[in-house]
């Protein structure tokens, strides 16, 4: 074990210098993976120097998700302490499901949980689970939706035809679940976005109305805190009321920016969270842990027993089930995500993580100052968002991402709302500092400056 510790220290080591110096590792082509690295297995063993070359060389041509130049995702950056949890959860390899096998793990995950509970206001009756990203605790909450409503679907399968609502905004993962639980994606309904691509509390009062009168059964409504895009927030207190009118199961997607919790500045942005029956977030994402660290948090904890438990002796053989974590969540062995989580907020803080969320926001503040001052740009998101979307001397945003990429100045994203398409940058490294930003917008104008010729309309390039 010590010599490959050695071998790890000594790679990371190598790799972090060499990130300073390239933000962006070698662009390789697809089609010439296979050629440029020795990916290929053997049928004999190498020796741990031909092991180490071909790590290192794996490592040092991988896409760089920690440095300055990476925008393209809802995570980046590197958390030294999340990531000494995450290690450290690496080599202790329990796995979450009993007290027996995880011991004070299970404390851990359930300090995490509890204090995010009580952050929402909840009390001693709520509860959480960790799942395996964001996909999965939106899963999980259509599950418990699903029962709430239609007692017997886990024991003889559907019998009723059940509806789901989210925005037109809303994550991928939603009509994906609805196939998944048996609902099924026809039976999701998607709800116009207003102003600033929140969903319109009256298109979804009239959209249960209509289903109602059509026999259809009304189940869950899951809003968005931070829409993939453009980063929106749900009015979760108008959402809320109309979901209480007709009893339906109120989830609130917070894998983007439900951390806003964490920030006494920002949690406006989720206001009424306390009233909504689950609520998830990724730590991976505003947190800035390892992938992946997904909470769900269920205002009674009896729904999370009655979708998820099942008797195993072979596995529940002593101790509570409170803590037996196994009995609540979606995966039976489960990897440690919590102490990663739980390593970062021990050293840094509550305050620690409030001044984490706010200091994405003003990143967010100086990117979109930047595009609103400088008349080459056109900004196409809102405020009180950390993904800034905007258009460079209209410039087609999607061919512009691909050419930064293939010549490996930056990574970074587009997406469109409604008929534009625009470039997507997301503050969520907190490493990064003013200059970082402004030195991505310089990239760009630099690339473009230098490339002209490169672009499918050179005219527009002024
Ligand atoms: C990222 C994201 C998800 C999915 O989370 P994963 O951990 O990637 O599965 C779901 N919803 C929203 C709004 C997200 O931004």
């Amino acid at each position: 074990m010590k010599k490959s510790l050695t071998v790890f220290n000594e790679i990371v080591e190598k790799l972090l210098k060499d990130e300073a110096n390239h933000p962006v590792a070698e662009f390789i082509a697809s089609g010439a993976l296979f050629d440029r690295l020795d990916l290929e297995l053997g049928e004999e063993p190498i020796s741990d120097e031909m092991l180490r070359e071909s790590l290192e060389d794996l490592v040092m041509t991988t896409p760089r998700t920690a440095t300055n130049a990476f925008f393209n995702q809802l995570f980046g950056g590197r958390n030294d302490k999340a990531v000494l949890g995450d290690l450290l959860s690496v080599l202790l390899n329990n796995s979450m499901y009993t007290y027996k096998a995880a011991g004070p793990q299970v404390g851990v995950e359930k300090i995490v949980l509890r204090k995010v509970c009580d952050l929402i206001g909840w009390d001693e009756n709520s509860d959480g689970t960790f799942a395996s990203g964001g996909s999965m605790t939106n899963l999980m909450s259509m599950l418990m939706a699903r029962d709430a409503k239609d007692n017997d679907a886990r024991y003889h399968g559907l019998s009723n035809k059940l509806t789901v609502y989210t925005s037109e905004e809303s994550h991928y993962s939603v009509p994906k679940n609805a196939a998944f639980s048996g609902i099924g994606r026809n039976q999701v309904r998607y709800i116009q976005v207003y102003k600033f691509g929140k969903m319109d509390p009256e298109v979804l009062e009239y959209a249960i109305q209509e289903d109602m009168t059509a026999g259809n059964i009304p189940t869950l409504v899951n809003a968005t805190a931070g829409t993939t895009v453009l980063g929106a927030f749900d009015d979760i207190e108008a959402i809320s009321a109309i979901c209480q009118r007709y009893d339906i199961w109120l989830h609130v997607d917070g894998a983007y920016c439900g951390s806003v919790i964490f920030s006494n500045r920002y949690r406006h942005l989720i206001r009424g969270v306390e009233k909504v029956d689950s609520f998830s977030l990724n730590a991976h994402k505003m947190m800035g842990t390892p992938l992946t660290c997904s909470l769900l948090m269920v205002k009674d904890k009896q729904y999370l027993y009655d979708s998820f438990s099942n008797d195993a002796d072979y596995l529940y053989q002593t101790d509570h089930d409170e803590f037996n974590l196994g009995k609540t969540s979606l995966q039976c062995g489960r990897r440690n995500d919590a102490l990663k989580f739980w390593t970062l907020w021990k050293s840094v803080g509550t305050k620690g993580l409030e001044a984490m969320v706010d200091k994405q926001f003003e990143l967010a503040e100086v990117a979109r100052d930047y595009v609103k001052t400088h008349s080459n740009y056109t900004l196409h998101s809102y405020d009180d968002s950390i993904s800034v979307c905007f258009n460079y001397k209209d410039l087609p945003a999607r061919e512009l991402c691909t050419l930064l990429y293939e010549h490996s100045k930056l990574l970074v994203g587009y997406g469109s709302f409604g008929k534009e398409e625009f470039i997507r940058l997301v503050t969520i490294n907190v490493q990064n500092d003013k200059e970082d930003i402004l030195n991505f917008f310089q990239v760009i104008e630099e690339f473009v400056a230098e490339n002209k010729s490169l672009f499918l309309k050179p005219s527009s390039v002024s």
